[in-house]
């Protein structure tokens, strides 16, 4: 089968890769319907994070399941799935507490590489979501946004404890700043302001029911939406960056007894004890538990409540992933699809 392979900053190839096949009795293997590429790959892409070799790429999947292994109850072949980027049983105390991102049997799907025509998925009972049908194609990008960075959206507005009457800034206007901004919409927020100075980022994120821009960052940011918010800070801010410069800015916009929901993947961001004591913010956040929302979110997008798929505004087939990766990196495209 054919498939990305990072192999070296800057150096993604479309290769022949070993074909996806079941190797433990709780495993699927799905045939990609649309796949895609995460802000998250740039790091290593850029050489922040380092690769030991050769590495199968992408983590964000929709499909149908071609094959079960022999203990797989709840998904069928034949079925379009959705997963998230972490497999989990959906068993353990964890995820029935609601964090299957940290399921005890965890098993990042990065590392199988969902950039690909076929995927294995470990723990499909637990991984996989069906739709109640087959979905007609205009729906796929919404459900591939499902797969994380909605979820990811999703979960940084609940960590945020967005809702009615309340006012949220979003910082960063990637794909999952972007859908925290959608999300905050669906749960009631009063005001949203979106923190973005290219303007079809803005559009887009007035699209999703942003009420206010802010284009500056760091602690002029921080001005700005204090200015917006009689000098008090928002209730609920979202990060969705993972810079020290996007986690300061989060937490000092948001005013006392207020909640950050942080979700950008953070690199080399330390937090100073003295003034997190005397914000009396509140911090929750990681890599976001997608398999709790999809349930719901397959739902919304099915009934066409919520439009994700937008975030996706280039879409170029699998073999042309290396470009794919060069628009991301050069802020060309805000998401890409990859069509296998
Ligand atoms: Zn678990």
């Amino acid at each position: 089968m054919r498939g990305a392979v990072l192999h070296g900053p800057g150096d993604v190839r479309v290769e022949e890769r070993a074909d996806a096949r079941i190797v433990l009795p709780t495993d699927a293997v799905i045939r990609l319907s649309a796949t895609c590429v995460c802000g998250s790959d740039l790091w290593p892409y850029r050489g922040i994070e380092a690769v030991s070799g050769p590495s199968p790429m992408g983590h964000e999947y929709v499909g149908v399941v071609q094959e079960v292994g022999s203990e797989v109850r709840n998904v069928k072949p034949g079925q379009f799935v959705v997963g998230s980027f972490f497999a989990s049983d959906n068993t353990c105390p964890i995820c029935r507490a609601g964090y299957q991102s940290s399921c005890v049997e965890r098993e990042p799907v990065g590392g199988l590489g969902a950039q690909a025509e076929y995927l294995r998925v470990p723990l499909a009972d637990g991984t996989l979501v069906a739709t109640p049908e087959l979905p007609p194609d205009d729906l796929v990008p919404d459900l591939l946004a499902a797969s994380d960075v909605l979820g990811t959206g999703w979960f940084g507005a609940v960590a945020a404890q967005v809702g009615p009457g309340k006012t949220v800034a979003v910082v960063g206007d990637g794909a999952v700043g972007l859908l925290a901004v959608l999300a905050a919409r669906h749960f009631g927020a009063e005001r949203i302001i979106a923190v973005s100075r290219h303007e079809p980022r803005q559009k887009l994120a007035a699209h999703y029911g942003a009420t206010h821009i802010v284009t500056e960052r760091g602690d002029e940011g921080v001005a700005r939406i204090k200015d917006l918010t009689d000098g008090l800070g928002a209730h609920s801010v979202i990060e969705a960056v993972g810079t020290q410069e996007s986690m300061m800015q989060a937490i000092r916009s948001t005013r006392a007894g207020g909640h950050v929901g942080y979700v950008g993947v953070a690199h080399g961001v330390e937090l100073p004890g003295e003034e997190l004591f005397f914000s009396h913010v509140h911090l929750h956040g990681g890599p976001a538990p997608v398999r709790r929302f999809l349930p719901e979110l397959i739902d919304l997008i099915c009934r066409r409540e919520i439009d994700p798929g937008r975030v996706f505004d280039l879409a170029l087939p699998l073999e042309q992933a290396a470009e794919g990766y060069r628009a991301m990196d050069e802020r060309r495209a805000i998401k890409v699809l990859l069509n296998p």
